[in-house]
């Protein structure tokens, strides 16, 4: 069997595998069609919301920078890759694995997304740039206003003090923010702008070839989607999998359940 995300194949067979798997799948357009107005203006305000209070941020920590902060900076920005690189994971194998679209508000919502793109992968690289960051900044619309919020009250010394730990969140919040934009550019193989490739080249975001490993069926690996530093050592020891062990458990519920139904729907 052969799996999305493989790439085209080359014997002949083509016609066949494009009915089953990408945009013309019966699972896919089911999926495609529940993208509703409602969701989309929810996107629209996050995306808004979430890059004022960037902007407002990135303005506070520029006015208080001082070089003698420079090695805890640089600490609290690398902190923040990875741990951001550990949450992508998290969240997008959650969504992979557990749960359903019929789930009551959140099955539509967020995990949709997540199915789509499994039969459909390159579906994300012609969503726009509202439908690819959307929930994103919604998730991070808290840290971010937590953040502007002592910008706002807290005293200089104070401010000070917090700097360092404060460069920390942000690099975590910006990681996060761009997650699902880096993970469409690793799914892009056309006209990306140069600084982009470099920083896949330089595997500072996800590199293409390193995510295409997450996309070979039953997608049970390299769930970190930000810069991907995390997937091969949590591969190596079987982080995923003993994760899913417990929960099966636990709970009963069958790992990507829900994932392998959609797969397998043909009209
Ligand atoms: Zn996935
Ligand atoms: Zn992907």
């Amino acid at each position: 069997e052969d799996a999305p995300g493989r790439g085209p194949r080359l014997d002949g067979d083509e016609a066949a595998d494009s009915r089953r798997w990408g945009a013309q799948h019966a699972g896919a357009r089911e999926l495609a069609a529940l993208y509703s107005p409602g969701k989309r203006l929810q996107e629209w305000c996050s995306v808004i919301l979430c890059f004022s209070l960037i902007a407002h941020n990135l303005v506070h920590l520029l006015l208080l920078a001082r070089w003698d902060h420079m090695p805890l900076v640089i600490l609290g920005v690398v902190m923040g890759a990875l741990i951001a690189d550990f949450l992508s994971g998290l969240v997008h194998w959650g969504a992979d694995t557990w749960g359903s679209v019929d789930l009551p508000v959140v099955g539509k919502a967020f995990i949709r997304p997540f199915r789509e793109h499994h039969i459909d992968p390159t579906a994300i690289t012609r969503h726009d740039f509202i439908e690819t960051n959307g929930d994103n900044c919604l998730v991070t619309l808290l840290p971010l206003l937590n953040m502007a919020y002592k910008f706002c009250t807290q005293s200089p010394e104070t401010l000070e003090r917090l700097y360092p730990w404060e460069c920390f969140v942000f690099c975590l919040t910006i990681f996060g923010t761009f997650t699902n934009q880096i993970h469409k550019w690793s799914h892009t193989y056309f006209g990306l702008p140069p600084w982009v490739i470099f920083l896949q080249d330089w595997h500072m975001i996800l590199p293409r070839k390193h995510h295409r490993i997450h996309h070979v069926a039953p997608h049970e690996t390299y769930f970190c989607i930000t810069t991907g530093w995390l997937n091969y050592p949590l591969e190596m020891v079987g982080f995923w999998r003993r994760l899913e062990d417990i929960i099966q458990g636990l709970t009963g519920e069958k790992p990507r359940a829900d994932d392998m139904k959609w797969a397998q729907k043909i009209k």
